[in-house]
């Protein structure tokens, strides 16, 4: 069960209990943040980090929530680690939607690597066994229980954990960034899949991650004291495998502007669960629906934690705008055609889907309602506007605009 780090309550789904969280959390963002953060205390202890990814990846709560309030509690200078920490994610968001044949890129190898496991009985063994938390190496095995009993692990757990599927079991890095994202309540394509590229030597390139005995004893404060001949002493990143190096930066999508005076379907996922910060009064609005798309993530059954938290998070952001919302599934791409043809509309509204596998289902779906002459309108936030122009290359780039970008958008 996910749990809430401070009375181990489970997380609840709604905006509601997101803002409470970003309240309680709110007088820890300056240097109990800065001292605290690195360290991994374990299930139920995550005290000196906020927890509120699974908020923040939905939209429930916005970065620039949390940065206002850490700026007002503690001044930019006190609360600089959380803030760049919050923009990371917008960094690695916009460095996906920047490259997004990155991401194609790991789908077409994850369904690679999942019929390798398919053919070779000791490579489904290995994986099972990590998945499991049954290869005998505790550190590992406790995290892997931990991100498949709560749905979150902390930030150096999910290195450590990374650093140890690929250089010490030697196990694909697809495959262990699947499991993680049917698993975690964050899941999220750039953060993720990034995450996992950066540890392997991917994103920086010729720098990976080297998850080591004494780094681990000392961040979980001996809860965990692998022996270092238990870990890779030496990691090699594995940039051999990408000898083209990284593609070209591409430019952002242009975005159609929403026609006021066509019947309108408003589509709500879980790419921004925020809706009442738009006025959309201008448009005709016909019907409305959620669409849940967790289950795409993978080819793989994702975690029932997921679907259920997205699930919560849908129809609290619709009792907010429209109660009587009809809930859709994302399956059959030709359903959401199917849907906006009944109501009679000829738009469909709905915040930017980010490059990730609800974009893909999205892309198929377009086909259709192309055929049945509706258009699709999505329209970005000025938060992403804001950073995305930036990340085009390593984190400092972004980080240097951090001022300007807190200036843009309000926040200083
Ligand atoms: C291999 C790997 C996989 C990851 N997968 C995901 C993922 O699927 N979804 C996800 O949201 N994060 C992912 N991260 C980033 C990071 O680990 C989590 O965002 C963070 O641990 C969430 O916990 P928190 O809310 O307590 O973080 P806090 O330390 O309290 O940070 C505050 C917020 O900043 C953002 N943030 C912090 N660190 C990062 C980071 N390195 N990259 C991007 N955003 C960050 C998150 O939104 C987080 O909620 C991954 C990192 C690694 C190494």
């Amino acid at each position: 069960m996910p749990l809430d780090h401070s009375d181990q309550k489970l997380i609840a789904p709604t905006r509601e209990a997101a803002e409470a969280a970003l309240r309680a959390f709110a007088p820890r963002m300056g240097k109990r943040y800065t001292n605290g953060r690195n360290y991994d205390r374990g299930p139920g202890l995550h005290g000196d980090v906020s927890m509120l990814s699974p908020y923040l990846r939905r939209r429930l709560l916005l970065e620039q929530d949390a940065i206002e309030i850490a700026v007002r509690e503690h001044g930019a200078e006190a609360a600089e680690k959380f803030i760049q920490e919050v923009i990371w994610r917008g960094y690695f968001k916009g460095w996906m939607e920047r490259r997004p044949i990155v991401w194609d890129q790991y789908r077409e190898g994850l369904i690679r690597d999942l019929a390798a496991v398919d053919r070779d009985r000791g490579l489904r063994r290995r994986v099972a066994a990590a998945e499991a938390g049954q290869t005998g190496l505790d550190c590992f095995d406790s995290w892997a229980e931990e991100l498949v009993d709560t749905g979150y692990l902390h930030n150096y757990a999910r290195m450590w954990f990374a650093s140890i599927w690929i250089f010490t079991l030697e196990l694909p890095w697809r495959l262990g960034a699947d499991f993680f994202f049917r698993h975690l309540l964050d899941g999220d394509p750039a953060s993720n899949t990034l995450g996992w590229r950066w540890v392997a030597g991917l994103h920086t390139r010729g720098k990976p991650y080297h998850a080591q005995a004494w780094n681990i004893a000392k961040f979980t404060e001996n809860r965990f004291n692998p022996r270092p001949a238990e870990l890779a002493e030496v990691v090699e990143g594995l940039e051999s495998e990408e000898p083209e190096g990284l593609p070209n930066v591409t430019p952002l999508r242009t975005l159609p502007v929403p026609n006021p005076d066509r019947p309108t379907a408003f589509l709500m996922t879980e790419e921004d669960c925020r809706l009442e910060d738009f006025d959309l009064s201008a448009l005709n609005f016909v019907g409305y629906a959620t669409l849940s798309a967790s289950h795409l993530r993978s080819p793989l059954p994702v975690s029932s934690l997921v679907e259920e938290f997205e699930d919560g998070a849908l129809r609290d952001t619709a009792s907010r705008i429209a109660p009587d919302a009809t809930g859709l599934r994302a399956g059959v791409p030709t359903d959401l055609s199917r849907w906006a043809s009944r109501l009679g509309a000829t738009q469909i509204a709905t915040p930017y889907i980010p490059t990730g596998p609800l974009r893909d289902w999205m892309i198929e779906a377009k086909r259709d309602l192309e055929e049945a002459g509706i258009d699709l309108v999505e329209w970005r936030r000025d938060w992403d506007s804001a950073i995305w122009p930036y990340a085009t290359a390593g984190f400092f780039k972004v980080k240097k605009q951090i001022p300007a970008i807190l200036q843009k958008t309000g926040l200083l």
